[in-house]
């Protein structure tokens, strides 16, 4: 059922645009109708604000943001709503993270660790304090296809590492990394690790508290929701023992001209009006999630991957980058003189919508000795028909260029 016309009618976006082939889900997702209806609908019948007013209006809808903290506790398997903080998206949760929770921490000749596939917001922040503290972010090796140097991992964490930071999925190699592994290996030294799970929580279940990961990131508009909410999930204890990253309203407990004392976590996280609208879609793009089995859409997905790297391998003068042993639907490829975006442009002209560029991993594209890829990244509502599409496209491109 995923990919087929009846299931892409749940898109709005395909009635609008009927030719359009969108591989570009791993940039952002398509919205399902429930979810516009359910934005709409709270601007049309319910708009308030939160934490507030009194009113029935006011209370209602406080009611329903916080209901959607419980719905993405269960969705996300976190023992408790209070380890859901909301956020701007994955970027915003990461950067609160290593604000608040590792910058007290980190001292001079400490060290922190990330991936060699890590997208730009699991890279700065970190970067960034590190360079305050004199600290040193040292990064896990990948070998050429695209997977952790487990074993070079094990060696860096030592009694200096003060923190790991990694990717549950790559947004540019498709690998899926062993985080279960990376987790235990980090808590057998006593280190705290962040998992980046932009591009996992739509298509993998996750449970953090399985996991034991003491901090998990996502971004609303990857998994079918609006753009501008996301979820900082962090366990109870480094929550609490955090301080606020942002000041003003509706994070606090008691103020006075000379003092404020704040309200207990994750209030103290969510300083000003939220993006109360973004909660709500959050909560229906979870409810559209939760019809489905969350095994299956990660079947599919990867199952297009797969299909789409066998098509893409049987093209001459073609790379994949990325080929891990554990993948999910993402293929980035590079052509042998035609520039990721003269690629790009041309596959757009024949309505595919696809990724090119550096895809907020410059130092990855580095470390292949390259400027840029094309990606082509798929969802429930792709299918096979559009790679054949795709791949007859990027064989006129390629005769286009031969000439
Ligand atoms: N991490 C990964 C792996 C991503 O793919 C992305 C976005 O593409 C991000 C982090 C940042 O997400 P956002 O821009 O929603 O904050």
């Amino acid at each position: 059922m995923f990919g087929t016309k009846s299931f892409r009618q749940q898109f709005p976006i395909f009635q609008h645009h009927p030719n359009l082939v969108y591989l570009d889900s791993a940039a952002t997702t398509q919205k399902p109708k429930m979810v516009i209806d359910g934005i709409t609908n709270f601007y049309q019948k319910e708009n308030a604000n939160i934490h507030r007013g009194i009113y029935d209006l006011a209370a209602q809808t406080t009611q329903k943001y916080e209901s959607v903290r419980q719905k993405v506790a269960e969705f996300i398997g976190a023992k408790h709503q209070s380890e859901i903080v909301y956020t701007s998206g994955t970027t915003a949760s990461i950067n609160l993270v290593a604000h608040s929770f590792l910058l007290p921490r980190l001292e001079q000749g400490d060290e922190v660790l990330v991936s060699a596939m890590e997208h730009h917001a699991n890279l700065i922040p970190w970067q960034m304090a590190c360079k305050q503290k004199g600290a040193h972010l040292r990064v896990i090796p990948i070998d050429q296809a695209g997977n952790i140097d487990l074993a070079a991992y094990k060696k860096m964490l030592s009694a200096k590492v003060k923190m790991v930071a990694v990717v549950h999925i790559s947004n540019t190699l498709a690998t899926i990394n062993p985080i279960e592994a990376m987790i235990e290996m980090a808590h057998q030294k006593g280190i705290p690790i962040l998992i980046d799970g932009a591009q996992s929580t739509a298509h993998s279940p996750i449970d953090v508290a399985s996991l034991d990961c003491d901090f998990f990131t996502f971004s609303g508009h990857k998994i079918f929701g609006p753009t501008g909410i996301g979820v900082l999930y962090g366990k109870a204890t480094h929550l609490a023992a955090m301080s606020p990253y942002q000041f003003g309203g509706d994070m606090i407990r008691t103020v006075t001209y000379q003092d404020a004392t704040y309200a207990p976590a994750p209030q103290k996280f969510e300083a000003g009006t939220t993006n109360i609208a973004g909660v709500i879609g959050l909560g229906h793009a979870i409810d559209f999630l939760q019809q489905f089995d969350k095994k299956a859409i990660a079947l599919f997905v990867k199952e297009l991957g797969a299909y789409a790297r066998e098509k893409l391998l049987s093209l001459n003068d073609l790379t994949i980058i990325g080929n891990a042993q554990h993948k999910t639907g993402i293929v980035s490829f590079v052509l042998n003189n035609v520039h990721p975006h003269d690629v790009a442009t041309f596959l757009g002209t024949a309505n595919i919508a696809i990724r090119a560029g550096h895809h907020c991993t410059q130092p990855l594209m580095d470390f292949y000795e390259i400027p840029a890829t094309s990606r082509a990244s798929f969802s429930i509502y792709n299918n096979r028909a559009e790679i054949d599409f795709l791949v007859d496209e990027i064989k006129g491109i390629q005769s286009f260029f031969a000439v």
